[in-house]
């Protein structure tokens, strides 16, 4: 159950309270009990606003502001932290979904195009295909139906070592702030306010637009699956070495592992499904020749999981489907630091098998779990998990994930993300489930330490009332002012 991939389509759920209202032409509903995709987050709110236009911010700001309530945006929903949720004012932010015309810089160097951030991934991609000359962005988030405002403001990432994090490829930002005004972010402006901006969690204000750089979409991407053994991978005293040199020679490259080898059946699995993508110019195939394949896999969750080399536009490659539509999962994940030789990758994830085959066995109910992890290029964005002063430096993506609602797993996955931490200095990726780990808090404090402190002044300089701090920040960015 790769959550990167998993059951795209399942969206929020949101059962109104009272009928939709409009304030100064804003449309807003009341009393609306709302539910992430993952279902272990959900939230009564007073009021839930559906902008259109930057004026509709400006009015959500002044409600806000007028009536003392905190506000949080919404996009697809699909983060397991509850970083979304205030019980005050949530923005649905869908609604905001004009996409600008590239521009191709003046030395021809490259494209950006600036995007509202109700923008979905899969919105995105056709506009920039059918653009002249076709534009992709060349790393993404598995899911296309994610939203650019939660993708950024949260720092995502795809799994390529030819890229960093989402927020990496920003060049401005646009955001509403606590005053209602919209503030311009950009490098040549001011640039430790445009790296704050860059990975923001949402904490100074509403985000309006976003501009990011996009490539012409000139190479392909050739995928290959394989599944071969754990032990061939990630035992023996070379495995950290060849992991390396596998994870080099790659675009991209994603692990996803169940601990089952078949589907009810007691067996532990000894595979592990491997996705590599390489760079090509050789034409893309006709994908309709795959479809209806027998299964290669007796698990209907990772069924769609085909072994074999095809050659695919960048969208294509890059969003997967997998799950069975239904079942939605949680998932708690982290970045660490890679070793020069990555051994501590390899002992990680034998360590996590284990860990994982103990939890998954304990119970029937919990028979539902997988791993999943890419590597990325660290990012010079200060709150990012995979900050590095060195651009060279490669970041672990780590997660282990279960169906919705498995009995237990909220604490096994704080326990496997506290092992992260104290064995390799995790930090957790602010989207997935970390908030219930212990000492979390004085942990993140000390490690983030003086680019919290940063981050924080110029929060204050936006926000100076905490209008957009909700539950989930408050601790890290309030108490006792850093
Ligand atoms: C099946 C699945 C697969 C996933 N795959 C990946 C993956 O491959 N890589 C990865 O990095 N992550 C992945 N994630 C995590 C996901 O990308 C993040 O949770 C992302 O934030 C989801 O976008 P969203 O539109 O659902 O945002 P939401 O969860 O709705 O919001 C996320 C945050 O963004 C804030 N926000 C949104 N819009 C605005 C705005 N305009 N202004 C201010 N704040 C805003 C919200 O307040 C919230 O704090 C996956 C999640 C799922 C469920």
């Amino acid at each position: 159950m790769n959550t990167d991939s998993v059951a795209q389509s399942q969206e929020p759920q949101i059962k109104l309270g009272s009928p939709m209202a409009i304030v100064d032409g804003v449309s807003f509903s009341g009393g609306d009990f709302w539910t992430n995709y993952g279902g272990n987050q959900s939230i009564q709110t007073e009021r839930l606003f559906y902008p259109r236009t930057l004026e509709d911010l400006k009015v959500i700001v002044r409600e806000a502001r007028d009536n003392n309530k905190k506000v949080r945006c919404v996009g697809s929903g699909h983060s397991w932290s509850a970083t979304a949720m205030t019980p005050d004012y949530m923005v649905s932010v869908n609604g905001l979904d004009n996409i600008h015309s590239p521009v191709q810089s003046r030395d021809g160097s490259g494209w950006t195009v600036t995007l509202e951030t109700g923008v979905l991934v899969s919105q995105l991609d056709k506009y920039l295909r059918d653009h002249s000359p076709p534009l992709a962005l060349p790393s993404n988030v598995v899911p296309d139906v994610v939203r650019f405002g939660g993708m950024l403001t949260m720092g995502c990432h795809g799994a390529s070592l030819n890229a960093r994090t989402l927020s990496d490829t920003i060049t401005e930002m646009t955001i509403v702030n606590a005053r209602g005004e919209l503030v311009t972010y950009s490098e040549a402006r001011d640039p430790e306010a445009f790296n704050v901006a860059c990975l923001n969690l949402g904490l100074l204000g509403i985000i309006y637009t976003a501009t990011i750089k996009v490539e012409p979409m000139n190479i392909r991407l050739r995928v290959t699956d394989s599944y071969p053994t754990l032990e061939s991978l990630f035992l023996g005293p070379q495995a950290g070495p060849a992991l390396k040199a596998r994870i080099l020679k790659n675009d991209s490259t994603e692990f996803l592992y169940w601990p089952f080898q078949h589907f009810m059946k007691p067996e532990q699995n000894k595979n592990i499904w491997v996705k590599e993508w390489e760079r090509t110019s050789e034409p893309a195939e006709d994908l309709k020749k795959y479809e209806g394949l027998p299964p290669m896999v007796d698990n209907p969750f990772f069924s769609m999981l085909q072994t074999g080399s095809r050659v695919m536009e960048i969208p294509d490659a890059l969003h997967f489907p997998i799950g069975d539509g239904v079942t939605t999962v949680e998932d708690a994940g982290c970045a660490f630091k890679v070793d020069g030789d990555f051994k501590n990758a390899c002992e990680a994830i034998a360590e996590l098998v284990k860990l994982n085959w103990t939890f998954t066995t304990s119970k029937p109910e919990c028979a539902g779990t997988a791993i999943e992890f890419r590597f990325i290029k660290a990012s010079d964005k200060i709150l990012s998990p995979a900050y590095d002063k060195d651009p060279e430096a490669i970041y672990c993506m780590i997660n282990v994930m279960a169906t919705s609602a498995t009995p237990g797993f909220k604490e096994y996955s704080c326990r496997i993300v506290a092992n992260w931490i104290s064995k390799y200095h995790a930090k957790p990726h602010w989207p997935k489930m970390w908030e219930s780990v212990d000492n979390v808090i004085p942990y993140l404090r000390r490690e983030y330490g003086d680019r919290l402190t940063r981050f924080n002044l110029v929060r204050k300089t936006q926000d100076p009332s905490d209008m957009f701090v909700n539950d989930t920040w408050r601790p890290l960015f309030q108490e006792n002012e850093l």
